[in-house]
């Protein structure tokens, strides 16, 4: 048996909880609300968009106010239902993709699950033309 097997979220070592977060990068693509969410091909200034890593990982919550912080208490609704954390929130397993299953970093880009090759950067991006960048490709 896994950790993620044997553990809830609460349970888990830090080390643990930040080895559950398979480097999609779904999470740091822009999202624009109204009634509903919506998912933009639009991604965060700070997204090595290559590795799908922050560029800033420990000041991500202050270089970026809305990036969002992940706690065993609050999983957002929102996030794909790909997202490993809101798998396991919800009982399900890890996909076959997942690098803790796969063995492998590659296996999310590989399965087409990363944002890898598929975005741009927000830099590039006037905010008003967010709403023709909006996508369906991922479920949440
Ligand atoms: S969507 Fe979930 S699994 Fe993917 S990068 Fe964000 S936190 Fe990690
Ligand atoms: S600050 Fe980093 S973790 Fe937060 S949305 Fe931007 S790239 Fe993603």
């Amino acid at each position: 048996m896994s950790f993620w097997h044997e553990k809830s979220l609460l349970e888990m070592t830090s080390e643990e909880w930040e080895s559950l977060c398979d480097g999609c990068a779904r999470c740091c693509l822009i999202k624009l609300q109204d009634d509903v969410v919506q998912y933009t091909s639009i991604v965060c200034q700070y997204l090595d968009q290559q590795a799908c890593q922050c560029t800033d990982y420990s000041n991500r919550n202050q270089v970026v106010p809305t990036c969002v912080h992940l706690t065993p208490s609050t999983i957002p609704s929102w996030l794909p239902i790909s997202c490993a954390y809101r798998r396991i929130d919800e009982g399900k397993d890890l996909e076959w993709w997942h690098p803790l299953v796969s063995g492998s970093k590659d296996s999310v880009h590989a399965a087409g699950i990363s944002v890898r090759g598929k975005v741009i950067s927000e830099a590039h991006v006037h905010p008003e033309e967010a709403e023709e960048q909006v996508i369906k490709w991922i479920e949440f």
